[in-house]
């Protein structure tokens, strides 16, 4: 059981580096070591860092609580992520399991020749700045705006004005 007077302390697996990390609940950041029983992967955010996740699976003598739920936790900050990355493995939505960087390279490439073909056909200007307040978010009433034009095109307050 944790003690609630010294804080949970977050380190990297590999080189043991202190991290930092957010828990968010119903979008708002909070001061707790529990995290939320509804499942989110965005509710528990480490800094610079990669949280990695097992429930055990047949195979492993390591952790294998058979499928009671529980999970064991590793975070791997960035830079150990990114100096051991030729060890990595990539699952694509078809499942298949490729090796991490040559399938990033790959990806980057096509998403290269996709921008340059859709610059070279396009005529279009560059997206609108989006309108920011004084903490940098971005404006509520612009975004209010588009949402309400996203679910109904007919709600263009610009286009009703000018009809
Ligand atoms: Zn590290």
């Amino acid at each position: 059981m944790q003690d609630k007077e010294t804080p949970l302390t977050l380190t990297c697996l590999i080189c043991g580096k202190t991290l930092t990390a957010e828990i968010c609940i119903d979008s708002r950041i909070t001061e707790t070591d529990t995290l939320p029983e509804e499942y989110n992967d965005t509710d528990f955010l480490p800094l610079e860092a990669i949280e990695m996740t097992s429930y055990g699976h047949y195979g492993t003598t390591f952790f294998d609580p058979c499928d009671d739920g529980t999970q064991v936790a590793a975070l791997i900050c960035d830079n150990c992520m990114e100096s051991r990355s030729e060890r990595l493995l990539y699952i694509d939505k078809q499942r298949r399991l490729k090796p991490f960087d040559a399938t990033m390279k790959e990806l980057d490439e096509k998403a290269r020749a996709d921008r340059a073909a859709y610059e070279a056909t396009t005529t279009c200007l560059p997206p609108q700045e989006i309108p920011r307040d004084e903490d940098g978010y971005p404006d509520v009433e612009y975004v209010d705006r588009i949402v309400r034009r996203l679910i109904d095109p007919s709600d263009d307050e610009s286009r009703s004005q000018s009809e």
